[in-house]
């Protein structure tokens, strides 16, 4: 049988939408990006005046809104828009005052708990592709397919430059960088569900291969799982 759940867990930029999407879009799955919901509670605890650091406050903050992932019109980037509490606030979400907080937001014990049975949930319905730091280790341990997506670091922001780019802003190149090697380090450092592959997950290095390569072997990890 194909793996009704896939996991692709990866540091940003290592180009889990893109081959996610595509993976999802080829096996008629469901695409779902769990760093969406870290970064709308971001945006929101920010229009909110609530504290990135105060950890109970952004449970509850979480726990008073809705906050919903919907498709996209065909071909607009990322693919998918974010509704909190009935506003789009998809683009607000690559914003650079969104970047540079999230990674202390998702740190907090109270707003993970908040966020799994939600992002369980969404792996119950199956045919889904769910991506994001913590797939593989803790929100679909029992995943038919983990994938670790990775690339050095200078290749991931150049990427997200372009990402950035490609969405009509115009990113300061310095403060990309910084704010993705910061974002490393704190996703990776947490005590809480870290940046990290399961254990058995497979690991691909993305700077090596094209995207056509990358969803080749993905396809062939698929047929493998499925004789
Ligand atoms: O994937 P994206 O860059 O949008 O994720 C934004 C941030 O959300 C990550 O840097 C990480 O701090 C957090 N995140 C997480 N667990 C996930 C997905 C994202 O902690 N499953």
């Amino acid at each position: 049988m194909k793996p009704s759940v896939i996991a692709i867990d990866g540091p940003s930029g290592s180009g889990k939408t893109i081959v996610g999407q595509r993976i999802a879009r080829e096996f008629g799955y469901l695409y779902l990006d769990t760093g969406a919901f870290y970064r709308a509670l971001t945006w929101l605890a920010l229009n909110r005046g609530v504290d990135p650091h105060d950890g109970p406050a952004l449970a509850s903050l979480a726990r008073g809104s809705s906050i919903e992932i919907v498709a996209a019109p065909a071909g607009e980037a990322p693919g998918y828009s974010v509704v909190v509490d009935g506003k789009d606030v998809t683009r607000e979400l690559s914003l650079p005052a969104v970047a540079d907080e999230v990674s202390i937001v998702a740190a907090h014990p109270e707003v993970r708990a908040e966020m799994l049975p939600i992002q369980r949930q969404a792996t119950r319905r199956g045919n889904v592709v769910i991506a994001g730091r913590d797939i593989g280790t803790v929100i679909a341990p029992d995943a038919g397919l983990k994938l670790y997506l990775d690339a050095p670091l200078p290749v991931r922001i150049a990427r997200r430059i372009e990402q950035l780019k490609a969405m009509g802003m115009t990113p300061d190149p310095t403060k990309v960088a910084a704010e993705m090697a910061e974002r490393d380090r704190l996703d990776q450092a947490r005590a809480v569900a870290p940046l990290k592959p399961a254990p058995d997950a497979v690991i691909l290095d993305t700077s090596t291969m094209s995207i056509d390569e990358e969803v080749a072997l993905i396809r062939d990890l698929i047929a493998q799982r499925d004789p």
